[in-house]
């Protein structure tokens, strides 16, 4: 076994954010979209990247309006941005949380009577409070305002008034399959709903929406995953989506084995040659799903060295992989980076069995976050 001294290099992985990428996939989305405008949807810490550099970078991009999941994230937001674009929190207002939607002048989407009617009591003597928004259910049967309570809205005397509202808005529940039948159900569902309410701005799409056409755009579009490299739908060849995240793990050691030999915790992996192996400075605590563990039944998935292919073999610990070399041409050496993510974030979600949007609110907090950007590299 041969290791040369080896450039200097940190144990630590690497997390890169490409700022231009999420530039460039909001930039091609407010294309699609056209001329409704596309707003950012950053809840869950801006799916795993950082709310407050996505927040601003996205408003430098134009972005003027933003939905995070609680208020403690819009206020966090707001910080971030500055108190010109709307900030709206798709969980509503939650009593011990009203001082923040004051305070930080979040919008609070209003999923239900009752929060409609906690909202008017909390805002009752409050100086121009917050405007609001609508959310109703039309098929999804998550939050929203059910079919059972519409009228009610529709037809109590002074309640619209009362709440301000900018915005009327529903959720897809199968907008990653553009073929579902339970799209255009929720698309009329949605206008007929729409028609009875005051004139205001209308909200349908998603990521996946977006790529629906025309008829589900309304004024406003709401992408996340679309924003974030990820592809949204079963037919990521139509969606045109630029990576932004990568794992940058770097090689720690280099080992030679013998056939027969097992490699990492309970020896799921038998080297069936004689190997060379790398272990990498990345594990499950650093955002990789364990699932992606090479065994002896089958190699799920491989990094990246160069423009090579390293498979995964063994099983993920918490900071270490195991990379099978042995074919790899590149003279790997220590402080090497094998890559994760990036342009296989879809495939590495989907042999984790799980989906892309996991696969980022899940990136682990240890790693080095770096934002690039196209060219300077910073
Ligand atoms: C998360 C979310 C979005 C964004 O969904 P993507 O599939 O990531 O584009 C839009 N609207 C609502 C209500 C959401 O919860």
């Amino acid at each position: 076994m041969r290791e040369t001294d080896a450039r200097s290099y940190s144990s630590r992985p690497v997390l890169t954010i490409n700022l231009s990428a999420i530039i460039e996939n909001y930039k091609s989305l407010s294309a699609l979209a056209a001329p409704a405008k596309v707003a950012a949807s950053l809840k869950a810490d801006a799916y795993g990247l950082g709310i407050v550099q996505i927040g601003r970078t996205l408003y430098g991009a134009g972005c003027r309006t933003f939905f995070v999941a609680h208020a403690g994230e819009g206020k966090i937001l707001r910080g971030a941005i500055g108190n010109q674009p709307n900030i709206y929190v798709l969980s509503g207002p939650s009593p011990q949380d009203t001082a923040l939607f004051f305070g930080s002048t979040l919008k609070p989407v209003i999923n239900s009577l009752t929060q409609a009617r906690d909202w008017l009591k909390s805002i009752d003597g409050v100086k121009r409070p917050p405007r609001t928004a609508l959310h109703f259910d039309t098929g999804m049967n998550r939050l929203g305002i059910p079919n059972s309570e519409t009228e009610v809205f529709v037809k109590e005397d002074g309640l619209l008034d009362a709440l301000n509202i900018d915005l009327v808005m529903s959720h897809l529940a199968c907008a990653s399959m553009p073929d579902h039948p339970l799209n255009k159900q929720q698309l009329n569902t949605f206008k007929r709903t729409a028609a009875q309410m005051p004139m205001v701005n209308l909200s349908l799409a998603n990521t996946g929406g977006v790529y629906l056409g025309k008829p589900y755009h309304f004024k406003l579009v709401r992408p996340g995953i679309g924003l974030f490299g990820g592809s949204a739908t079963n037919q990521p060849k139509k969606e045109n989506v630029r990576p932004v995240v990568e794992i940058h793990a770097p090689v720690l050691q280099i080992k030679n084995i013998k056939k027969g030999e097992t490699l990492g915790y309970d020896a799921l992996f038998t080297a069936k040659t004689d190997m060379k192996i790398a272990i990498v400075s990345a594990g499950y605590a650093d955002g990789l799903p364990i699932s992606l563990s090479g065994t002896d039944k089958a190699i799920i998935t491989h990094a990246r060295i160069g423009k090579e292919n390293a498979p995964v073999v063994g099983r993920i610990s918490m900071d270490y992989t195991i990379l099978d070399i042995t074919n790899v041409k590149k003279y790997v050496e220590r402080g090497e980076k094998a890559v994760f993510l990036g342009q296989n974030l879809d495939a590495q979600a989907a042999e984790a069995q799980t989906i892309n949007y996991e696969i980022l609110t899940h990136l682990g907090q240890r790693c080095k976050r770096v934002y690039i950007r196209d060219g300077n590299g910073k």
